[in-house]
C-alpha cells in the first residue's frame, strides 16, 4: 500500500465513499461528511522538571456536531498526526450515531512521549492543553475522554483547569473521571460488557448456544481481560485461548480468566501459565473456536491470514483489527463480523451516561448502568443487522449505512445541506 493509502484519514474517507454510493447520498451531504467541521491546532510551552521549557503541539478535531456535542478521546502519543486525529474523530461520529446517543464525534491528541515524562510534567502539559483548547470544550460543545496513554488522573487535572477557567465546576466537560470526581459506575468493564451483549444477540441470530461456545481473545489488557471473565459470567462462554504482546496460551478445556489475570499480574505476561500450552498470536487467531475476539491492535486479520480464520463470530473489541481486503474474505467464508464501532461502543455509551449523571448531579447504581447499556447495545445491534439484510451488505458496511444515514438526516433537518 502507498503512504497515501495507509493514511488513516484517507481510509476513513474511502469507507464513507463506499457507504455514500450504496445509500445514494446527495453529493453535498457526502462532501460535508468527508471533512471535519472544525479543528484547532495548538502550541503548548511546558516547564519541565529540569527548569527548561519544551514546546508541544496538539490538536482537537470536532468532526460533526449535527446530532449533539462532539465526543471523543484524547491521545498522548509521540507519533500523533492531525490525519490520525481526523480519522478517529470521523469514526467517533459514526460510533455515537450507530449507538443512537445524542452526541457527535471528536478526537484530540498531543504529540509527546508520556512514558518519558514525570507526573508533574504530564500535569502541566494537561493543564496547558486545556488553557488553549478549553475555549472550544464544554458539556454542550465537545467532551473529551481517556484514550491511548491518557488516564482518569489526566481527566481530573483537565477538569480542574477548566473549572479554573470558567470560575465554577463543570464535571460534564470531560468523562472517564475518577469516581470521587463524578465518574460513572460500570465504566471500567463497559467496552467488553457491551461487546458481550452484541455477541449474545449475534449468537441468537446464528442459533449458537453460548453456553457450549468457545472463544479465543487476542490481547489481554482492559478489554480482553473483561471479555474473558464476562464471557464466562454473562454468557457461559468457555475462553480457551488468550494472548498478549509476548505470546498466547491455549487449553481446549477452558482457562480460568481470574487465574490468568493473577498470573499476568505476577509475571508480566499470560505465557507459561501452568494449566495451558503456549502458542503464538498467529496460531491463536486461526484456532477452531466459535468466537474470536481481537482486543489488541489494528490490522491483525489481513488478506494473508483471513482464509485460515475459522471462528463463526468475530467480535472486534479492538479498533480496526481487520483490514479492508480481509473483510471480503471473512464475509465470503461465512464469518459473522461484529464491527469495531458497534462492538466496542460500550465504552463511549457509558461515558455518555457519565455526562447525563453529571448534568443531573445524581448517580446511578452499577446495575442500572448495565441495564441501560444492554438496551442501547441490543438496539444498535438489531438496527445494523436489519440494514445488512435490507442492503445485502456485510455488518461493517451496514453499520456505516445506519450511522451515516442518521448524521445525514440531522444535517438536513438543521438546514445545513
Ligand atoms: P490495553 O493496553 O489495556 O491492552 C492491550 C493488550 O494487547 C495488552 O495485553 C497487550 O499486551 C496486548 N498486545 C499488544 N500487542 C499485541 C500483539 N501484537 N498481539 C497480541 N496482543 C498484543 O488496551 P485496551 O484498552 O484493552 O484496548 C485494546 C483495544 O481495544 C484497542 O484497539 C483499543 O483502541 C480498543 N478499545 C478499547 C476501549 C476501552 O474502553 N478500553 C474502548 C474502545 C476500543
Amino acid at each position: 500500500m502507498t503512504q497515501e493509502e495507509l493514511n488513516p484519514f484517507v481510509m476513513a474517507q474511502k469507507q464513507l465513499d463506499i457507504a455514500a454510493e450504496i445509500m445514494q447520498l446527495e453529493p453535498a451531504v457526502h462532501e460535508l461528511l468527508r471533512w471535519p467541521v472544525r479543528e484547532l491546532h495548538v502550541t503548548l510551552p511546558v516547564r519541565m522538571d529540569d527548569g527548561s521549557t519544551e514546546i508541544f503541539h496538539g490538536f482537537r478535531v470536532q468532526y460533526n456536531d449535527s446530532r449533539g456535542p462532539t465526543k471523543g478521546g484524547l491521545r498522548f502519543h509521540p507519533h500523533e498526526t492531525i490525519d490520525t486525529v481526523r480519522a478517529l474523530a470521523a469514526w467517533m461520529t459514526w460510533k455515537t450515531a450507530v449507538m443512537d446517543i445524542p452526541l457527535g464525534g471528536g478526537k484530540g491528541g498531543i504529540i509527546c512521549n508520556p512514558k518519558a515524562m514525570s507526573p508533574g510534567e504530564l500535569e502541566r502539559l494537561s493543564r496547558a492543553y486545556i488553557r488553549q483548547v478549553g475555549r472550544i470544550l464544554g458539556e454542550d460543545m465537545d467532551v473529551p475522554a481517556p484514550d491511548v496513554y491518557t488516564t482518569p488522573q489526566i481527566m481530573a487535572w483537565m477538569m480542574d483547569e477548566y473549572a479554573v477557567m470558567r470560575g465554577h465546576n463543570v464535571p460534564g466537560m470531560i468523562t472517564g473521571k475518577p469516581l470521587p470526581l463524578g465518574g460513572s459506575a460500570g465504566r471500567s468493564d463497559a467496552t467488553a460488557r457491551g461487546g458481550m451483549y452484541c455477541i449474545r444477540e449475534a449468537a441468537k441470530k446464528l442459533a449458537i448456544d453460548t453456553h457450549a461456545a468457545t472463544m479465543a481473545v487476542q490481547g489481554f489488557g482492559n478489554a480482553g481481560q473483561y471479555a474473558a471473565t464476562l464471557g464466562a459470567s454473562l454468557l457461559g462462554i468457555k475462553t480457551v485461548a488468550v494472548s498478549d504482546s509476548q505470546g498466547g496460551i491455549y487449553n481446549p478445556h477452558g482457562l480460568d480468566g481470574k487465574a490468568v489475570i493473577a498470573h499476568k499480574h505476577d509475571t508480566g505476561s499470560v505465557i507459561n501459565f501452568s494449566e495451558a500450552d503456549n502458542l503464538t498470536n498467529a496460531e491463536l487467531l486461526e484456532l477452531k473456536v466459535d468466537i474470536l475476539t481481537p482486543a489488541a491492535l489494528e490490522s491483525q486479520i489481513t488478506a494473508e491470514n483471513a482464509d485460515r480464520i475459522k471462528a463463526r463470530i468475530i467480535a472486534e473489541l479492538a479498533n480496526g483489527p481487520t483490514t479492508v481486503d480481509a473483510d471480503e474474505v471473512l464475509h465470503d467464508n461465512g464469518s459473522y463480523v461484529l464491527p469495531d464501532f458497534l462492538c466496542n461502543a460500550g465504552g463511549v455509551t457509558v461515558s455518555y451516561f457519565e455526562q447525563v449523571q453529571n448534568a443531573y448531579g445524581y448517580y446511578w447504581k452499577e446495575a442500572q448502568v448495565h441495564e441501560l447499556l444492554d438496551e442501547k447495545m441490543t438496539a444498535a445491534f438489531h438496527s445494523v443487522a436489519q440494514a445488512a439484510e435490507k442492503y445485502g451488505v456485510d455488518n461493517r458496511m451496514a453499520a456505516y449505512i445506519v450511522a451515516v444515514g442518521r448524521v445525514a438526516e440531522a444535517c438536513k433537518l438543521r438546514g445545513w445541506v
